[in-house]
Formats: C-alpha cells, structure tokens, sequence
C-alpha cells in the first residue's frame, strides 16, 4: 500500500484526526493554508474526481454533509468557508486519493489562484 491516506487511515501514519465514521475520515491538513484547513477523506481508496463510480454517489454527498458538519462545530458555517477537490497536476492535486479541502477563518480569494 503506498498511498499516504490510505496510510493514514489504516493509523500507519499518526494525524490529528477531526472526525471519522464507518466511511469518512477528516484530518487537519499538516499545511493549512487557513486558520482552519480540514481534509475529509473516504476510507474507500478513489485516485480522482474521474475514477468516481455509480457507486459512489452516497459516499460523495456524505462527505460534503460531513463538511457541513464540521463547518458548523467549528463554527465558521454562518461566516462562510470553501470546499475544493483538486484534479490531475495542474489542479495542484498531489495526494491521488480523493479528499475534500475545507478552508475557513479568513477571507478567500476569488478567482483562486
Ligand atoms: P492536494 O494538493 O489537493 O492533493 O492536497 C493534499 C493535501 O494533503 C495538502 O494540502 C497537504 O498539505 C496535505 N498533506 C500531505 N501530507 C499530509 C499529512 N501527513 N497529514 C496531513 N495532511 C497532509
Ligand atoms: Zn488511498
């Protein structure tokens, strides 16, 4: 197994973990680039957006619901936050396992950079 979620799932790799569940793991991101940055991860191992299947739609919204959820314990739900999911290399994806970025606490950028 050489991919890092998946390590880190499994508990190979130690993280500050935010939540998890039967198919979603959320991470704090080892480089946050806002006072809060939060990865949410399905445990299932997907490499892009593109190699998401039928089967995966529940999955999919479970985790924006997940999101939600963490957006509004944090308490930067009302304020107002920002979920990416980067594609391929010139997205600037550089772990091939899905994950959800949720960015919050200062104001963001538009367009992103
Ligand atoms: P992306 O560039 O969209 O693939 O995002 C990968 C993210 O994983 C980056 O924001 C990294 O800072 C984060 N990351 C890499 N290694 C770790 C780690 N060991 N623990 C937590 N976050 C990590
Ligand atoms: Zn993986």
């Amino acid at each position: 197994m050489s991919c890092l979620f998946c390590k880190i799932i499994a508990k190979e790799i130690p993280v500050k973990t935010v939540y998890e569940d039967e198919t979603v793991f959320a991470l704090e991101d080892i480089n946050p680039q806002a006072p809060v940055h939060i990865l949410i991860i399905p445990r299932k191992h997907i490499s892009t957006v593109l190699d998401i299947g039928n089967d995966d739609h529940a999955l999919i919204g479970h985790m924006f619901q997940v999101a939600n959820k963490i957006a509004t314990d944090k308490k930067v739900a009302e304020r107002g936050f920002r979920l990416v999911m980067n594609c391929n290399r010139e997205s600037g994806q550089t772990v091939f396992h899905i994950h959800l970025h949720l960015l919050a606490g200062r104001a963001m950028h538009w367009p992103p950079g």
